[in-house]
């Protein structure tokens, strides 16, 4: 499969439409090949947040297979006349690790606390059927030690959920010794996994308001929020 994806850029940022969850799954893993890359989300906190600081938009741009993980992003794609739809990054985390168990995938599975990274593992062998997982939590003291590691068993796919930039940051360094992997951060999925942070109620997923259910359950987030607002404005005018 072709690694030129076509991307869309918004507010700067080269974003790959998928159709749907089953194709961007598809691109990345197969029977037969992994996508070798970076893949992060991009939601619209993130779009305004890169064109306010280029660091940010620099660690974004770290990444090889940006994909539209906000309706918002979703929404501004498709009034450039691209078909596609919304790709969560905790769903993508999960169809992957479901692929990988079909296809025999190796997975790396790094970060969270321990007994978080644990259950996941754990999860992921009893309900997944996954069968080739090398796991460790994200609080270690030597780096280079994960590294090495990353450069011996040549996993097919490594998530980290280590939360930003540090994530990112780490995931950068892997690839420099193991270039042919699949990277994905996925910030607190792992804890949404095994049930100790929960996922927004159904009825606010299905009406794309994820968003509003977070706002009030951590109000503190209306700062974050504001980028929303901003978005919005853009979006409507045509500036992004
Ligand atoms: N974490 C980690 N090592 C660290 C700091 C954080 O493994 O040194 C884990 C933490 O246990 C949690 C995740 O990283 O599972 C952070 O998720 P958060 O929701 O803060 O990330 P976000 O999705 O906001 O980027």
């Amino acid at each position: 499969m072709s690694n030129s994806l076509q991307t869309v850029n918004i507010g700067g940022l080269p974003v790959t439409p998928f159709k749907s969850m089953e194709q961007a799954v598809k691109t990345i893993c197969s029977d037969s090949h992994i996508l070798p890359g970076f893949a992060v989300a991009i939601n619209a906190e993130k779009v305004i947040s890169a064109s306010e600081n280029p660091e940010v938009k620099q660690n974004l741009l770290l990444g090889t297979l940006l994909y539209a993980d906000g309706i918002a992003v979703v929404k501004t794609i498709q009034k450039k006349g691209v078909e596609n739809s919304r790709v969560p990054g905790c769903d993508l985390w999960k169809e992957l690790m479901l692929k990988a168990a079909r296809t025999n995938k190796h997975v790396y599975l790094l970060g969270a606390k321990e007994h978080v990274n644990q259950q996941t593992a754990e999860k992921l062998r009893q309900e997944f059927g996954l069968k080739s997982l090398t796991r460790r939590n994200g609080y270690f003291e030597e780096e280079s030690l994960v590294i090495e590691e990353v450069r011996t068993i040549r996993p097919d796919i490594v998530t980290v959920a280590m939360g930003s930039p540090k994530q990112e940051q780490l995931i950068t360094k892997l690839r420099e010794a193991h270039p042919d992997a699949f990277y994905m951060g996925v910030g607190g999925s792992y804890d949404v996994f095994v049930g100790t942070v929960k996922r927004a109620p159904k009825v606010f997923q299905k009406l794309h308001l994820e968003w509003f259910y977070r706002l009030l359950a951590q109000p503190k987030r209306i700062f974050r929020q504001s980028a929303l607002f901003k978005y919005a404005y853009k979006h409507m005018t045509n500036r992004l």
